[in-house]
């Protein structure tokens, strides 16, 4: 197999790899320290960086669509196939990651519709004002 490398390393870590590559990996491990001193230097980076939502994420939710293709879910700009993927994800799977990951771009989607919401507000409200005038009591 390939010489070992931090990505394998990671995967290794993760479970991720087929069977007959843990094994070998965790061969490779017992018998070189050289492959047994970058393997801590991964877990070292895994243990630093498993409190973000990225790694975690990665670590965990190699299945997970993008934040990309959320945001295009949420939009439902997404071709038919994927959009169902990712309902499937969300709701059936339940992946507390991407429903977070939803909910953030929700509210920045909200929030960047605020601006067109309040400037509509105030073209009723002053339609309004005009209607008012004309029919009026006067
Ligand atoms: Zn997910």
């Amino acid at each position: 197999m390939a010489p070992l490398t931090k990505s394998i390393l990671r995967d290794f870590l993760h479970d991720a790899l087929p069977d007959s590559e843990m094994a070998s990996v965790e061969k490779i491990l017992r018998d070189d320290s050289e492959a047994r001193m970058l393997f801590e230097e991964v877990r070292g980076e895994e243990d630093r960086g498993e409190h973000t939502i990225g790694a975690i994420w990665r670590r965990e939710h190699l299945s997970c669509p993008t934040r990309d293709q959320l945001g295009g879910y949420l939009l439902q700009a997404l071709d038919p196939t994927r959009f169902d993927y990712i309902e499937f994800h969300l709701k059936t799977v339940g992946c507390p990651f991407c429903q977070a990951n939803l909910d953030d771009l929700a509210k920045k989607q909200a929030e960047a519709a605020e601006p067109i919401k309040a400037r509509r507000k105030r073209i009723v409200n002053s339609s309004a004002g005009v209607l008012r005038t004309v029919t009026g009591p006067s």
